[in-house]
């Protein structure tokens, strides 16, 4: 038996695995492959698991069911090259979590929509930010929707989505579906080839299946993207030192598990406890040099942003 890649449709031989890893939680195995021709990286079984994107457990969702507004780096990247330059566009937000980022890009004058699995999310949108076109829907259920609808987009982003996905192919063909003729694709992913990836997924479940199903590196994603028949170009995600210091404490958290490193909220950083500005105080020499390391462009980035267009 082979396996194939969900990317380029590559065979690969099932016993042509590179690593094994045990979802606990579930007592599920996964098995890693890599395809030679497109350089993708991928886990077997793709088996979707709905169940893990409401789980209140987990750490990152809090934020995003209490309706607070977190941007990341790509977000901020899109947003600063669209200003001035988004009036009337229709954009659709894949992912869109609480509606943070469509909350902003619609200031900048977007028709903003935006779709989610996790249903606690879009209830946080529509009730925290006033947001009107958000759906606990699925790509395929809005598809549908969007088909009866007669609902097409200029813009189409996915930030930190296309990893999670166990068809990324059949993801991105549903998404050029849904695109206006000339439209855009923009997202991001992480970067397989990071500094210290090791060190960034040991102790962690995040970069593993079943939350993330592809690894990419920079060829992989171009690659998806090209097989797709998108223009595709994929840049460094930019990361300001702000972040640095949240990546280091979210770190802390999650061995300790100690409320005095919990600055997962972007919101609160900086006012919380006087222990803790002490606390980033002394652990900002340890940002600024990992900081400094990251952006002398010497290494590879921590995320892949990329823009592509069907045209
Ligand atoms: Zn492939």
């Amino acid at each position: 038996m082979s396996i194939i890649c969900p990317s380029c449709g590559n065979e690969i031989r099932e016993d042509h695995f590179k690593r094994k890893y045990l979802y606990k939680t579930l007592n599920k195995e996964y098995k890693l492959y890599h395809c030679d021709k497109c350089d993708l990286e991928f886990w077997t079984p793709l088996e979707f698991v709905k169940e893990i994107y409401e789980n209140e457990e987990e750490w990152y969702c809090e934020g995003f069911h209490q309706g607070v507004i977190e941007l990341t780096d790509d977000h901020l990247m899109f947003l600063s090259s669209y200003e001035g330059k988004a009036d009337g566009l229709k954009l659709l937000d894949i992912g869109c979590g609480n509606g943070s980022f469509i909350y902003k890009a619609k200031e900048l004058g977007f028709d903003v929509y935006g779709i989610d699995v996790d249903s606690k999310s879009i209830q946080a949108a529509s009730e925290k930010f006033g947001l009107k076109n958000v759906y606990n829907m699925s790509l395929d259920e809005f598809v549908e929707y969007a088909k009866k609808e007669g609902l097409k987009f200029d813009v189409i982003t996915f930030f930190q989505v296309l990893e999670h996905q166990t068809d990324p192919k059949g993801f991105i063909q549903k998404v050029k579906e849904l695109l206006n003729p000339g439209g855009k694709v923009v997202g991001s992913v992480p970067n397989r080839d990071r500094l210290f990836v090791e060190f960034s997924r040991s102790g962690r479940t995040y970069d593993f299946p079943p939350h993330h199903f592809m690894w990419f590196s920079k060829k992989a994603l171009e690659n998806i993207f090209l097989i797709n028949s998108f223009k595709v170009k994929v840049s460094k995600m930019k990361i300001s030192f702000k972040r640095f210091i949240k990546f280091i404490f979210d770190l802390l958290y999650d061995r300790t598990k100690l409320g005095i490193f919990k600055l997962s909220v972007s919101e609160r950083f900086f006012s919380n406890s006087i222990i803790q500005n002490v606390l980033i105080l002394v652990f900002s020499p340890i940002a600024l040099i990992s900081f400094g390391i990251h952006t002398s462009g010497l290494f590879e980035p921590y995320g892949l942003y990329f823009e592509a267009s069907s045209e």
